[in-house]
């Protein structure tokens, strides 16, 4: 945090911290690295798929994707090729959605997880909010197309209004699921 943060946010925490321009972009961007080891989504010599999509969250994960190829040795590549590694743009915000969707049709074991064979999803920790906001800063986002929401996302707006940090702690409830269901069938 810098001297800025405090005159000129560009957003603001639930916990009230916040952060100017250029550590926001800081900030995601790191954030994006350590989703990426977290989940261990990418190693050294892979080759990953991303679409080119003008929507905003695809958008700025071909922008996060682009900043890693300099950092760690995989190639990005536009059309797919056997063996490739597919990266999507599932947000907390879209992955909220689908947990709570398959929660109503009663079937959670159908959920897909951060990393699910070959397919990843760097932009997991993030909102929708935070996409957008380093969308415009990086100005990424003089074409983008809008998002089309259904039922189950404007009812989830609703519910984070009123509680704010419901859609992380739906994704962090779903988290912690998927551990316990992973350690229950390793130990049968
Ligand atoms: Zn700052």
């Amino acid at each position: 945090m810098c001297k800025q943060c405090q005159k000129n946010p560009v957003y603001e925490f639930t916990n009230k911290r916040r952060l100017c321009k250029k550590c926001f972009i800081k900030y995601f961007q790191k954030k994006a690295l350590y989703t990426l080891r977290k989940f261990k989504m990418i190693k050294k010599g892979d080759v990953i798929f991303c679409e080119n999509k003008k929507d905003f969250r695809n958008v700025v994960l071909k922008d996060v994707l682009e900043l890693i190829v300099d950092k760690i040795p995989v190639k990005l590549i536009k059309n797919k090729v056997k063996g490739c590694k597919i990266a999507i743009p599932s947000t907390i915000d879209s992955e909220a959605e689908k947990i709570v969707s398959e929660i109503i049709r009663g079937d959670i074991k159908k959920l897909k997880y951060a990393v699910e064979g070959k397919i990843i999803k760097p932009l997991y920790l993030f909102l929708d909010e935070e996409v957008l906001l380093y969308a415009r800063l990086r100005k990424l986002d003089k074409y983008l197309r809008k998002l089309k929401k259904d039922e189950i996302s404007f009812f989830l707006d609703n519910l984070e209004k009123e509680h704010p940090e419901i859609k992380r702690a739906i994704v962090n409830s779903y988290l912690k699921l998927h551990d316990k269901i992973k350690s229950e069938c390793k130990i049968d």
